[in-house]
């Protein structure tokens, strides 16, 4: 299972948890579902979701018929991945031919910069001839380090000065892109989400000049949200829609939190597929998100 190890942490805290209440408990009653509410939300799953997951639990085990706590785990894994799975959709959309761009957006810290290096191995190993657009000018270093990636991976990052206009970048970016025959260009972004004019205004100036070069693009808009803030990711998450034009989620360091129930809570909170998974600082600690291999992840 390729999300084993990167949920070590979550799995260890869930598991040990729910597996002690059953054992506890012995019988599903009002206190069952007391507690593993509490588990749940422990977990970050969110409460409108616990609630509704709860609601389910209930009708499931009055269906069934089932009294033995031990006889719960299946159904909750069942119900897990059903909350997930609804319209999912994790595969990135990009022209068969021709240029593709895919913007990343998020606060300092989150991982996008890594998430952009990690994406970059992913596609050239793929075969697939990519190109960075450093377009943090804003972030003191956030340049270089995305050039560090560039130099790990073996893929050229075009870059002006810090401080310059990033829909300057976009537009040396989409112009090398097309004279070198690139198929990806992954493009970075100031992360000044806090305000979400601004962001709007920064984005539509940046989608105005790859338009122009590239009609249907951006392809895909990736919003990269670091998973140990749990509840403040969604938030974050939250100042986004589909004016935004966001297409995806890239939820970063599973491996580092024991609430991965976070991803449940953004898949069921947001109009938005989390589509790939940080689980790691290596190029390779890149997934893309799968809900059954993620339930069964937690389970295993
Ligand atoms: P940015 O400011 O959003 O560009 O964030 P960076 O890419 O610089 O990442 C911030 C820190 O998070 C760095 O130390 C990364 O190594 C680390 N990081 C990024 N993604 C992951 C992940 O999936 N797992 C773990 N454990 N660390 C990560």
């Amino acid at each position: 299972n390729i999300f084993k190890d990167g949920l070590s942490k979550t799995r260890d805290a869930f598991v040990e948890k729910v597996g002690d209440l059953i054992l506890r408990r012995k019988k599903i009653d009002e206190e069952f579902y007391e507690e593993l509410e509490e588990i749940l939300i422990g977990a970050d799953v969110g409460v409108n979701t616990v609630m509704k997951l709860i609601e389910e639990l209930r009708a499931e085990v009055r269906k069934r018929k089932i009294e033995e706590a031990s006889e719960l785990q299946p159904i909750l894994s069942e119900k897990l991945v059903g909350l997930l799975k609804s319209e999912e959709d994790t595969s990135l959309k990009l022209p068969e031919s021709g240029l593709a761009i895919i913007l990343f957006i998020g606060v300092n810290g989150v991982g996008k910069t890594t998430t952009i290096g990690k994406m970059a191995h992913r596609f050239k190993q793929q075969g697939k001839k990519v190109l960075l657009a450093a377009g943090d000018t804003f972030r003191a270093g956030a340049i270089e380090q995305l050039e560090v990636w560039g130099q790990r991976v073996g893929v050229d990052v075009i870059r002006q000065q810090s401080g310059s206009d990033p829909a300057a970048v976009m537009f040396d970016a989409v112009h090398a892109a097309k004279q070198r025959g690139v198929d990806i260009l992954l493009c970075d972004t100031a992360g000044r989400l806090q305000n979400k004019v601004n962001l709007m205004e920064e984005l539509n100036k940046i989608y105005r000049v790859i338009r122009r070069e590239v009609p249907d693009a951006p392809h895909e808009v990736l919003l990269v949200l670091d998973a140990t803030t749990g509840q403040n990711a969604l938030q974050q998450a939250k100042l986004f829609d589909e004016k935004t034009g966001l297409t995806g989620i890239v939820l970063t360091k599973l491996d580092s939190t024991a609430k991965g129930g976070i991803v449940i809570a953004i898949r069921q909170e947001l109009g938005v597929p989390v589509k790939f998974v940080g689980l790691g600082e290596k190029m390779d600690d890149l997934q893309q998100f799968d809900s059954e291999q993620f339930v069964h992840a937690l389970f295993a």
